[in-house]
């Protein structure tokens, strides 16, 4: 569900006409929807019903503060991964007790920050960074919760580059070690033992890898109060995926009941990190068609958005559904929908039959608000695309596009460089 639709042929983002923003802002253009990050929130979190349970929203799907805020607003809590999407989420007002932080390789600086900030616990991905996690608690003489983020060896069966919960996976602690580690954990001076982790991949359609991981997770919480370990959160990661073509991913409801009754009767709190859930169909990414190339057989469609805005599609192969802001009929033509980028692989679309376009026609890129703009990059010195929040009739920048100044930010020529002859 969300609310991009044609009014009178011409598409819309709630109330307000795709192409009024277009005339405002220029393109490339990410636009959000306000009303369906909501409402994609409001059913998730309502999924759980009464289960005891905390929706941390995963940051890294689509970093802007202002949809950091939204989610804040309607209670939500944030999965980060680096200590920069700490800092986004402090700014954004996100409580430290409804932070937990994930990710392999931790720095000092950012598990001091975050220890500082008292977050509500670290997902512990190696033997070593919990030492050093105790050892930096220590010197701060504070206690670190921490969790451990096990890894069940399941195949969540979604592409190779979002799986995360098989044995060969650089994430988590292989599930027949985590003993040891915890047995390590509760024994050391800083770090109190609070929960265990696991996060088994990006874009599930199916709940079966979900149900087997959290079997996995939940005998292993038995087996560790079999020792006397305890924990209160079981966190079991994000990963539900979304439709962007004739995927039938189940809905919240169907995955919170699978899990909440495999955990019920526990006496545990959920910990849940829905990133690509809320927001992936909650935004879409405005371009326009600049060319129109015939070669041979191929038809190209050139637009001025290209892979450093929008990366899914040349990194993962991803589709995406493109439509026309304004809606035509008759005829239409196969054709590859490409940026101007210096790469074969810089594309949005291959082979895709659409509607017969041309220079000055807008496109719109759908299902764009899940590693969408959070993925997007400088290459070729492309200055990044604007972004805006819909709420209703009204619309507001929340990203202003890029200038050339920023382009060049922090950059210098050498000062050896500045006379000649000095090489
Ligand atoms: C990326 C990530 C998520 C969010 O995954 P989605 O598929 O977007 O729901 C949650 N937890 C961790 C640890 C992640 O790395």
């Amino acid at each position: 569900m969300h609310y991009f639709e044609y009014r009178k042929r011409k598409l819309y983002c709630e109330d307000v006409p795709v192409e009024e923003i277009i005339r405002e802002v220029g393109t490339p253009v990410y636009i959000y929807s306000a009303r369906t990050l909501a409402r994609h929130f409001r059913v998730f979190d309502a999924s759980f019903g009464d289960i005891s349970h905390l929706v941390c929203y995963s940051v890294k799907a689509n970093s802007n503060i202002s949809i950091i805020k939204l989610f804040a607003n309607l209670g939500s809590g944030v999965d980060i991964v680096s200590g920069g999407e700490l800092y986004r989420a402090l700014k954004a007002g996100v409580s430290p007790r409804k932070i937990v932080y994930s990710g392999v390789g931790k720095k000092d600086w950012e598990i001091t920050l975050a220890l500082e900030k008292g977050i509500l616990m670290f997902n512990v991905e190696s033997a070593e960074e919990l030492e050093n996690i105790n050892k930096i608690a220590g010197r701060m003489k504070v206690k670190a919760p921490v969790s451990i983020r096990v890894n069940p060896d399941v195949d969540p069966k979604t592409h190779p580059y979002i799986s995360t919960g098989m044995r060969e996976n650089k994430f988590g602690i292989d599930i027949r070690e985590s003993l040891a580690l915890y047995k390590k954990a509760v024994s050391m001076r800083n770090v109190e033992v609070v929960g265990i982790d696991c996060h088994i991949g990006s874009q599930l359609t199916d709940v079966k890898p979900f149900v087997d991981a959290v079997k996995i997770v939940v005998d292993f919480v038995k087996t560790l109060r079999e020792r006397g370990i305890t924990v209160r959160y079981v966190d079991i990661g994000g990963g539900l995926g979304i439709t962007y073509r004739d995927e039938t991913p189940p809905h919240p409801e169907e995955y919170a009941s699978a899990i909440g009754s495999l955990i019920k009767e526990m006496d545990l709190t959920l910990v849940l990190e829905p990133g690509r859930v809320l927001t992936g169909n909650a935004g879409i990414l405005v371009t326009e068609v600049l060319y129109t190339k015939r070669t041979g057989e191929k038809t190209f469609y050139i637009v001025d958005a290209a892979m450093n805005d929008l990366a899914r599609p040349s990194l993962y192969g991803s589709y995406h559904e493109i439509v026309p802001v304004r809606k035509k009929d008759g005829k239409t033509t196969v054709a590859d929908v490409v940026g101007p980028i210096c790469e074969s692989g810089d594309f949005l679309a291959k082979s895709r039959e659409l509607p017969l376009v041309k220079r000055g026609d807008f496109l719109a890129v759908m299902s764009a608000g899940a590693y969408g703009f959070s993925m997007s990059s400088n290459y070729n010195s492309r200055p990044r695309a604007a972004e805006v929040l819909v709420n209703g009739d009204s619309y507001e920048v929340i990203r202003e596009r890029e200038s050339l100044r920023d382009l060049l930010r922090g950059e210098k020529i050498a000062s050896f460089l500045k006379k000649r002859g000095e090489l």
